[in-house]
């Protein structure tokens, strides 16, 4: 069969009760050979990461003040897993090491991956399986840009030579030798690393809920779990405010089609979300795939007559966002009039300029900005062919009596792009799902 590589979030492995779930999962099949471990994360809600704590420790560190208070709260989890497991081997030595390090002045990355570091030594010890250090293999350049080839055959050769192995998630090094970090929730990266390097035919990446949902559940009760889901229709979604998985994680495996499936270290009986490519034959069309959206973006429209007539016009009015450093989401264009639509985030303080500097560049009969407008993303890649799909989305929100500010249809015909009142956002998603999905 083929190798099965898994990757375990901080609250699967948040504390001895969650890593024993872990080690039965990854035993229940010979086919998991590679575990990438995240560091223990919340136990509860109001509990700490221990990510969280090894970067305060960095900060006192920083100001020259002992860590000691902190770093115990870091050791007593350790000891405490290493001790409920019944282990023979004891983290002591390794955290006194690393606690004089911080206290000697470590920098923040290496700091921060000890969480993950500590993790991967436990379950190793646990499964009795090789450890494999990520700073060994996984490659930065002297930039800090991942280095995905040198990284890719540095990765394979490793597992060739260990066939049940615990490599920990978040870190690699750079060229200087120093630890460095992904940016936050990386270790979802690192096991997309594994996956593609290792050939695996699964990417398995458990956590505490099951599969991605059809929309937040803070604002649609209980909803619907997504089961298939293409790269791209992910990478909409993710960007547009659904988080399950590191948006960068789906590069590694999705150059060699390896499919990632979401599960519940909690419910492993439960199905969870399969991502997969966007040629794939398991691919069933689905219509509407998920909604996800944003708040807080400004719509900029210019309005002049015969616009449509004019060479460059465009080019000018982006360029002037390109000089203030704004990057914009979206750009509905019609024959007089042209929008720009930017998050309040990337305008803050620059709107008046902006507006005066288009006035300029390309003397619009009239530019205004209106805020207050929430973006939603209704995605799905069955809606290229189907009939009705943008209708059904506008009788929704009109039923609702919610007034649609804006239409984008994204260019791959993979999403409808509605701007409403941030005030009518929470209103609008649930009249979409309500639509589509009872
Ligand atoms: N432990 C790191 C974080 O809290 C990385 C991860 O969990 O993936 O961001």
């Amino acid at each position: 069969m083929g190798i099965k590589v898994t990757k375990f979030g901080g609250s699967s492995l948040a504390n001895a009760e969650q890593f024993k779930k872990v080690i039965s999962i990854l035993k229940a099949d010979a086919d998991r050979r590679y575990a990438v471990p995240s560091a223990p994360g919340k136990r509860f809600s109001g509990d700490d990461k221990i990510t969280d704590l090894l970067y305060k420790c960095h900060d006192i560190a920083t100001a020259g003040k002992s860590i000691e208070q902190v770093f115990d709260k870091i050791r007593s989890r350790y000891m405490h897993i290493a001790q409920e497991l019944g282990l023979d081997y004891s983290p002591e030595e390794e955290l006194e090491r690393i606690c004089r390090n911080i206290q000697k002045g470590e920098k923040r990355d290496y700091v921060a991956s000890r969480g993950e570091y500590l993790n991967g030594i436990i379950l190793a010890q646990a499964l009795g399986w090789d450890f494999i250090d990520a700073a060994d293999v996984i490659f930065f350049d002297e930039n800090g840009i991942f280095d995905a080839e040198g990284t890719n055959s540095a990765v394979a050769k490793c597992l060739s030579e260990h066939p049940y192995a615990v490599i920990p998630g978040f870190y690699g090094r750079r060229a200087d030798g120093s630890v460095k970090t992904f940016s936050r929730g990386g270790s979802d990266i690192t096991g997309s690393i594994v996956a593609r390097a290792g050939g695996a035919e699964l990417y398995e990446n458990w956590t505490d809920v099951s599969g991605f949902m059809v929309a937040d559940p803070r604002i649609v009760v209980n909803p619907a779990v997504i089961r298939t889901v293409s790269y791209r229709e992910l990478r909409e979604l993710s960007y547009m405010g659904a988080t399950v998985l590191h948006e960068d994680a789906i590069f590694p495996v999705s150059h060699c089609g390896i499919p990632i499936n979401i599960k519940n270290t909690n419910h492993p009986e439960d199905a969870g979300t399969m991502i997969v490519s966007d040629k794939s034959r398991d691919i069933r069309e689905g219509l509407v795939t998920g909604i996800a959206g944003r708040k807080d973006f400004t719509v900029i429209t210019l309005e002049k007559d015969m616009m449509n007539t004019e060479r460059g016009f465009g080019r000018k009015v982006l360029t002037v966002f390109e000089e203030y450093g704004v990057s914009f989401e979206h750009m509905p264009t019609g024959i007089d009039t042209m929008s720009v639509v930017a998050s309040d985030k990337e305008l803050y303080g620059k709107k008046e300029e902006i507006l005066n500097a288009l006035k300029k560049s390309v003397h619009p009969d009239s530019v205004v900005a209106e805020d207050n407008l929430a973006i939603i993303a209704v995605v799905g890649r069955g809606m290229v062919r189907a009939v009705g799909t943008a209708g059904r989305v506008f009788s929704a929100l009109s039923r609702e009596k919610i007034n649609v500010r804006m239409i984008d249809q994204g260019s791959s015909e993979l999403n409808i792009i509605v701007g409403v009142d941030n005030e009518k956002f929470e209103a609008a998603i649930s009249a979409i799902y309500n639509e589509f999905f009872n």
